[in-house]
């Protein structure tokens, strides 16, 4: 086993996980099998409990693991599928530690970070490295490991000395050290700055790890004479110095590290001259060219609690994207905050309420994605509505689809009290209910997580026909409310069709409106598992309905699980066509790839956009 480890100096937010995620793709075209461990240095178990306005979502493995949104960049990227294990976390380790302690292992000894967590770490990456992720059986070649967190930061130190005694102990010739770094530039003199990196190379050192190539992030392309400089200052050749300058979206930065041939002095690292092939990216650089060429408009309505933080929906706007790619439709992202959209706001924040709803009504489709806690619900629960009754395609996720089930429930059957007990706990007409195993105590991983089978009952249902009439499909799920079976048979004669249920046929997966152009609901997460190339199906629909071409994209019969092929016959896009973007016919900015907005514009190289209170 061959290992990749990518840290991070400077600042933080510098791309890294797209970057590993990119080496992978790299190595992956190179012929090399590849799997990835991401370390989160902060001592939560695991991302569930955190609240995705600090970390970003929550995303959610097949074996119910909740992990780093950076998971979800590895399996986008290398179309793998990791396990919970791949994500170390600072609590999983002490844990692991402790209760050995209590199991008395360690055979009377003082129990000390040195060796004894820093040994748990180093076997804890090899057991991990060696599980399969591709599909195939036997390990992988290379094993990808990001350590979260910024070169320094006091809460790394135990996993910097375990990574430095575990180069040493693989040894030269099996470990690479990628360090990503930032050259900024300053506004007066336009000079490429070295010494940020040149500091943080040196702390690297100091902590014993040796780098061996360094990635810079920048706005343009190094000169050559700042190479150079770095050369000299951080002893790394030339050849190992690659720019990760500012591009138009992030599947330029696989292509960005081949042309600087940084597979080449990875494989002069590990010693895989002869067995790693030139790599071959066609797809990627298709794709990347289709992404910048884009120009017929979609415009989806996102209504959410987390709107000032598009990394709390980041599987959400990919899956979106991978759909409007295979659609090609250049998409726009409106987002709408569900509180603004609820009655009182128009007594108190008249313009946001009114800005709110100028954005829902100018949205091609409508998407209420996951979500916990009251806040906004009735702003989401409008937006079902407004969807519903004006024939506007919608995709509602988890709450998303709970919220639709509400609406349905208080407008059509006329239960005005209709609600979700997770909001009212003592509603009269619970049309959503606490499941039989969620935990009202503990919070971590006790909710209905992971992988399970949805089956199929209305066989000429849009979402069947959309996951290609597969009687039954697997798709992951995070939540602790359902449908509250009692009231299945009523809101079923009313004309809102369960589509799809679980094995026992008791629990409700799918909802739709067979009316409705697109009305669509999953008690999953459908976003988990899309791909570039491999667009979601819910999602697929969605944007299909949303440009009116949804009649087209069911008779081709060729949604689920084909990949989809971007030399496709479909004319690609008419370039005279503009884009409005905030009102005004605008070219998308440059962007950093992979960097994190705050308040719209870009997020990881997609173009969106918020509104704001003025
Ligand atoms: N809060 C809801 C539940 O627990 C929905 C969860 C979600 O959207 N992920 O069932």
């Amino acid at each position: 086993m061959k290992y990749v480890l990518v840290t991070g100096g400077v600042v933080s937010g510098l791309g890294k996980g797209v970057t590993a995620s990119s080496i992978g793709v790299l190595l992956k075209a190179c012929g090399l099998r590849v799997t990835s461990i991401k370390i989160d240095p902060y001592l939560n178990t695991d991302a569930g409990t955190m609240s995705p306005f600090e970390h970003g979502e929550v995303f959610v493995l097949d074996d119910g693991g909740e992990a780093d949104l950076d998971l979800g960049n590895y399996e986008r990227f290398l179309d793998i599928k990791l396990t919970r294990d791949n994500n170390i976390t600072t609590g999983k380790i002490y844990r692991y530690v402790i209760d050995k302690e209590r199991k008395g292992d360690y055979l009377g000894k003082t129990v000390q970070v040195v060796p004894h967590i820093t040994d748990a770490i180093q076997e804890w990456i090899e057991r991990v490295a060696k599980i399969p992720v591709d599909g195939e059986e036997g390990p992988a070649d290379v094993c990808v490991i990001e350590l979260g967190g910024t070169i320094g930061d006091i809460e790394s130190m135990p996993f910097i000395e375990a990574l430095g005694q575990f180069s040493y102990r693989v040894g030269p010739g099996n470990f690479c050290l990628v360090h990503v770094s930032l050259v900024p530039v300053l506004n007066v003199v336009g000079e490429q700055k070295t010494k940020p990196t040149q500091h943080s190379v040196r702390g690297l050192r100091g902590l014993g790890l040796t780098p061996n190539i360094l990635a810079c992030r920048s706005t343009k392309a190094l000169e050559e004479n700042v190479k150079a400089k770095l050369s000299q200052f951080c002893h790394v050749p030339t050849q190992n110095i690659v720019t990760l300058y500012d591009v138009s979206n992030i599947w330029h930065i696989p292509l960005l590290l081949k042309e600087q041939k940084a597979h080449e002095a990875i494989s002069k690292v590990l010693n895989l001259d002869g067995i790693a092939k030139e790599p071959s990216l066609e797809e990627w650089t298709a794709r990347a060219n289709l992404c910048d060429n884009l120009h017929v408009p979609v415009r989806i309505a996102i209504v959410g609690k987390y709107t000032g933080l598009p990394d709390a929906y980041l599987s959400v706007l990919k899956a979106l994207l991978h759909a409007s790619v295979a659609r090609r439709k250049k998409l726009i992202v409106d987002w709408v905050p569900a509180c603004d959209l609820e009655k009182p706001s128009e007594k108190e924040n008249p313009v946001a309420y009114k800005a709110a709803w100028k954005l829902l009504k100018g949205a091609d489709g409508i998407l209420v994605p996951g979500g916990f806690g009251d806040r906004g619900v009735e702003g989401k629960i409008l937006a079902a509505k407004y969807a519903r009754e004006n024939r506007i395609p919608f995709l509602g996720i988890c709450l998303g689809m709970q919220i639709a089930v509400i609406e349905f429930a208080r407008s059509v059957l006329g239960l005005h009290d209709a609600n979700s007990a997770e909001f009212v706990p003592d509603t009269k007409n619970p049309c959503i209910v606490f499941m039989p195993e969620g935990s009202r105590t503990h919070m971590g991983g006790t909710m209905r997580l992971g992988s399970r089978r949805t089956f199929f009952h209305v066989k000429d249902s849009k979402s069947a026909k959309l996951y290609g009439s597969k009687s039954f499909v697997d798709e992951r799920h995070r939540h602790r409310y359902e449908v509250n079976p009692d009231m299945v048979g009523c809101l079923e004669m009313a004309g809102l069709s369960f589509t799809g249920k679980d094995e026992t046929g008791k629990r409700m997966e799918v909802i739709e409106i067979p009316s409705h152009p697109f009305f669509v609901g999953a008690q999953f997460h459908p976003e988990y598992k899309s791909r570039p190339g491999k667009a979601s199906p819910l999602f697929l629909g969605l944007i299909a309905a949303s440009c009116g071409e949804l009649d087209e994209l069911l008779q081709s019969g060729s949604v689920h699980n084909h990949h989809q092929s971007l030399a496709g016959n479909r004319p690609l896009v008419d370039p005279k066509s503009v884009v409005y973007y905030n009102g005004a016919a605008k070219k998308p900015p440059n962007v950093l790839a992979g960097v994190r907005y705050n308040n719209g514009g870009y997020c990881n190289g997609l173009y969106t956009n918020r509104y704001t209170h003025e």
